[in-house]
């Protein structure tokens, strides 16, 4: 049953309509890249004009490689064990996605000198947090552009610049899996060695994403096989997620900063609207720069994970911080690692909007939460 509003964009963003059309004519040429035959050309000529695309909306240059991959937990994994390769240290935020946070710390558990930067309270990297740890022997910085729960984003122009006067050989990486179609996403200006990008955050499909390096960074394959990808990951491509990829960023981009201007009004509106609705309400990383569609609420006194049960029964989809960990008994450690305490994790929910949520979306969801809430404040928490 399809949800009547979905508030979890962050999580998935579900194809639109248009981009369902996409999927069903890109079904014609599903044929193997590699192959000589016209079928197989013109899946090769898709997968280009999809690399191109890609290319364009994110300011990557014609010289700089794109690296299909089966998505953002592929690319972080690649450039970490690549960075790894190449000795030295390895820096990242205690803010990343687990994707980010496992690979590093089983370098960690191997020996490898690790550094978790921690963030402020209000969710934000600092530069100085992250260059106090950098040496001219440090192999990989690695931090996110947006995190996925409360939404900061981090001035990773600066960090790059900032780690590049000390470490002018670390790969300097930034996951972009939750900044791309919600704030500009450009390769060039960041200044990073490398990106990390996936397409079900933006209404492609899941199990698809991309990794752009700079023009002469080299990297190992971290799946070795055939020559695909520039010889970079064996298999054969992903033709349907790639194509639909391709559609799914050029519809972004055709959108431009109104998608973004949308998304804000539409979180602006909520925010406005539960203040004024319920008490005991406190949205993080409100005072810096964050997400324009992602708002992190604490409800005092609530338990997040029986409140996305109810609005669930309303067929109204929200989350509890990650989706990744959602289900599983650990508190978010994203808060965790922005000092809040267990409680205050665990009262606490994500909504993040889509760009085609409209007023009508925001009052509906305003609503059932309010109701939703002010039953549950009413009945006594057991000890
Ligand atoms: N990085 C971030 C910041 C994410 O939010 C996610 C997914 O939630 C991922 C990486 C993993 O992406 P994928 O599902 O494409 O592997």
């Amino acid at each position: 049953m399809r949800p009547i509003l979905d508030c979890d964009a962050n999580a998935t963003y579900s194809p639109d309509e248009q981009i369902r059309g996409v999927i069903s004519s890109c079904l014609n040429s599903l044929g193997n890249p590699s192959s000589t035959h016209r079928g197989g050309q013109r899946a090769r000529a898709d997968i280009e004009e999809a690399r191109a695309t890609l290319r364009r909306v994110v300011g990557a240059g014609g010289a700089d490689t794109v690296v299909f991959t089966s998505g953002a937990t592929e690319a972080n994994n690649m450039v970490i064990r690549g960075a790894a390769q190449r000795g030295g240290g390895l820096i990242t935020s205690a803010l990343e996605h687990p994707c980010v946070l496992a690979p590093v710390l089983q370098y960690q558990r191997e020996g490898r000198s690790v550094v978790l930067v921690q963030p402020e309270r209000d969710g934000l990297v600092s530069v100085e947090s992250v260059v106090r740890h950098v040496t001219p022997e440090t192999a990989l910085v690695s931090i996110m552009l947006a995190n996925n729960e409360v939404g900061s984003v981090n001035p990773i122009q600066e960090i790059a610049a900032a780690v590049r006067t000390i470490a002018p050989k670390a790969i300097v990486h930034t996951d972009a899996a939750q900044a791309l179609g919600k704030i500009p996403c450009v390769f060039s200006l960041l200044g990073v060695d490398a990106m990390t990008l996936s397409a079900h955050k933006i209404g492609g499909l899941s199990g698809v994403g991309a990794l752009v390096l700079r023009h002469g960074l080299e990297l190992e394959p971290l799946i070795r096989g055939g020559a695909q990808e520039g010889k970079l990951r064996g298999g054969t491509e992903n033709v349907l997620g790639i194509n639909v990829f391709g559609k799914a960023l050029e519809l972004i981009e055709k959108e431009g900063s109104e998608r973004f201007a949308r998304m804000s009004h539409t979180r602006d509106l909520f925010e406005t609207r539960l203040t004024a609705e319920l008490s005991d309400v406190e949205f993080h990383a409100r005072a810096v720069s964050r997400l324009p569609n992602t708002s992190s609420v604490y409800l005092a006194g609530i338990r997040a994970d029986d409140l996305i049960v109810a609005m669930d029964l309303e067929r109204i989809l929200i989350s509890s911080g990650a989706a990744c960990s959602s289900g599983k008994p650990e508190p978010s450690h994203v808060l965790m690692a922005m000092g809040f305490d267990e409680e205050h994790t665990r009262s606490t929910i994500r909504v993040s909007f889509r760009a085609d949520c409209d007023d009508a979306g925001v009052e509906r969801l305003v609503a059932s939460l309010s109701k939703a809430v002010t039953r549950m404040r009413s009945v006594p928490r057991a000890a």
